[in-house]
């Protein structure tokens, strides 16, 4: 049964004291905002996410009757305006969905593309022949911006799985636009961090700038343009956005991007047209499967590179005992199968409609073993290390080949992650981006969203071997693992995190904290994280260097705190996670105090 827009939407708009177009603003001035807890216990459906308006808004239309897919999309509305620096309609993303009628885990790529006429030689300036300095030119410039997939994702969700319509599920997140939300720290500081891009654009300084400052902590942030953009789709659908007005508008601000008088800022223009928006397409995409300890881990396959390194980094680690381990040895093992993965990543993993991905060789157990192959218990890997050779292996240590491999990382660290569950038993796990916090700083103008800047995860100069190199209407390779695991056929952990392409290792962190290690969910999440990319150094947050670094120095590791090159933060990830128990009930998690701290929720705490 479809849920009647005005039915879901006349529920929900009751219950948050609002009506979409309403010009009452006792919602804004009574609401302190909802209370933030990152762990919540209990029955009949579930939502995580990092932000509390948002785990509402998802809560609220699974009470109403609503399904997870239902709930993950108004859940992603809402996060597109209490977290806009981090995703929202002008970005991408990836939706993972179990079925618990059918079993199956089925997926939605619905990552950005390149323009067709993008060129190989995009990212170089061609006043000086060499490539566009990465920060702040490449990332802050129409050039990186990629034909968004979100909106299309929504409604392909919402046709596949879902019970109510865009309508209802765009409804909760206008009226939180319209009416407003409580500026957290977070918020606040992303936007100072971004006080010169945002500056360089009349439209985003209009909206995010107002009145020569960034929003104070504690002040109501109301962005009516967004709100009317969500009634205009509500209305019409994502017609507008992909083949209409709003398209029109999307490319013009792409082709010539509305700097202010007088910015410093280059902002190379991009070369997307209309029809390229008309073209877009979300592709239903095979999971990808690995046996994990007796559990299936279904995972996102390329061209997100989510699903193969998480999985093949667990097939390497299933040939070791880690439960039995010290913990010293348990992280070695799992650095250096993150190494390898990650090495077979930049060998091999691109847009599967432009590059032929040998994801069953990179998933295989023989493969694996192989790789294992080279770790040794007292002895680190010298980084990086070369790919396998998917061509020709048979598990047998000392026969493996290899080849040298890409180890370029430009991704940034933001994005944002949802986790939801139904009293039906589905599933959703969806990671969704604008990819760089406040993604190419170009807001729409009168639209009130910002664009990506996703084409950035392309390889910056083109090489011909390079899965990942720049091609027309081509999607970048992502690291973005929304990932489900299944015991017997039934769903027994759903987990996903933003970070780039940290994002590989925080989850297969947290999957070896719960799985290997004995921690609970919430501890799983909340542990000190170390992640290894196949480069010289493990980049560690402050308390895993202070607990961990010196032992693992000493068998030949080189722990580095890590800092975020555009935030300064030392924080790795900040996942969300539902864990299904045997009685029935959940553990529902998300981040204590990474970015500030998400927000979990259950339907009924008690049976
Ligand atoms: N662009 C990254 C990816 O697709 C995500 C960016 C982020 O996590 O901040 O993997």
């Amino acid at each position: 049964m479809r849920l009647g827009a005005s039915v879901l939407c006349l529920s929900l708009a009751a219950s948050a004291v609002v009506a979409v177009g309403s010009s009452t603003t006792a919602y804004a001035a009574a609401d302190p905002g909802p209370p933030k807890t990152a762990t919540a216990r209990g029955f009949g459906g579930a939502v995580t996410s990092v932000d509390p308006y948002a785990t509402r808004i998802g809560l609220r239309v699974l009470k109403h009757g609503g399904n997870a897919t239902d709930a993950a999309v108004a859940t992603a509305a809402a996060l597109g305006v209490t977290e806009p620096f981090s995703a929202g309609i002008g970005g991408g993303g990836y939706f993972v969905h179990y079925s618990a009628k059918t079993g199956k885990v089925q997926t939605i790529d619905g990552r950005e593309t390149a323009p067709a006429a993008m060129q190989h030689d995009a990212f170089i300036d061609p006043d000086t022949g060499k490539p566009y300095n990465f920060s702040p030119e490449l990332v802050t410039s129409g050039v990186s911006v990629g034909v968004p997939g979100t909106l299309a994702t929504w409604q392909r969700a919402l046709d596949r799985w879902g019970t109510s319509s865009l309508e209802a599920s765009l409804a909760p997140g206008a009226a939180l636009a319209r009416h407003g939300f409580k500026v957290d720290q977070t918020f606040h500081d992303q936007v100072q961090q971004n006080k010169v891009r945002f500056n360089a654009f009349t439209s985003t300084r209009k909206l995010y700038w107002r009145g020569g400052h960034a929003p104070r902590v504690g002040s109501t942030f109301r962005n009516p343009d967004l709100a009317d953009t969500y009634q205009l789709l509500a209305r019409r659908g994502p017609r507008p956005f992909y083949d209409g007005r709003l398209s029109d508008e999307i490319v013009d601000a792409v082709q010539h991007p509305p700097t202010t008088a007088g910015t410093d800022l280059p902002v190379p223009p991009g070369s997307m047209v209309a029809k390229d928006l008309k073209r877009y397409l979300p592709r239903d995409r095979a999971a990808t499967h690995t046996r994990y300890r007796g559990l299936d881990v279904y995972g996102m396959a390329p061209s997100s590179s989510g699903g193969s390194t998480v999985g093949e980094a667990l097939n390497i680690l299933e040939g070791y005992d880690l439960s039995s381990m010290s913990r010293v040895q348990a992280l070695h093992h799992y650095l250096e199968a993150s190494a390898l993965a990650f090495a077979d990543r930049g060998a091999y993993v691109g847009d599967p409609s432009q590059v032929d991905v040998p994801l069953q060789d990179l998933l295989s157990d023989t493969y694996a073993a192989e790789r294992a192959c080279l770790i040794r218990p007292h002895h680190t890997l010298t980084k990086p290390v070369d790919a396998g050779d998917v061509s020709s292996y048979d598990g047998v240590c000392g026969q493996g080949t290899s080849r040298p491999t890409t180890t370029n990382d430009t991704e940034n660290t933001q994005t944002t992650n949802l986790t939801v569950a139904d009293k039906w038993g589905n599933v959703v796990d969806y990671t969704l981006t604008i990819e760089q916090t406040g993604g190419s700083g170009i807001v729409v103008p009168g639209r009130g969203f910002l664009l990506n800047n996703e084409l950035t995860d392309f390889t910056a100069e083109y090489a011909a071997d390079d899965p990942n190199r720049i091609e027309p209407l081509k999607r970048p390779r992502s690291s973005m693992s929304p990932t489900i695991v299944l015991q017997h056929g039934k769903p027994y952990l759903a987990v996903g995190s933003p970070g780039g392409s940290t994002i590989i290792t925080t989850v297969l962190q947290i999957l070896m904290n719960r799985l290997d290690l004995g921690l609970s969910l919430p501890a799983a999440i909340a542990a000190p994280r170390v992640s290894q990319r196949n480069a010289a150094t493990d980049d560690a947050e402050p308390r895993f260097t202070r607990k961990y670094g010196d032992a693992l120095d000493a068998l030949g590791h080189d722990v580095k705190t890590y800092a975020d090159p555009f935030t300064g933060t030392h924080e790795i990830g900040a996942a969300t996670a539902i864990e299904f128990r045997r009685n029935g009930s959940v553990v529902v998690a998300a981040e204590p105090k990474r970015r500030g701290g998400g927000s979990a929720m259950v339907v009924h705490p008690t049976r």
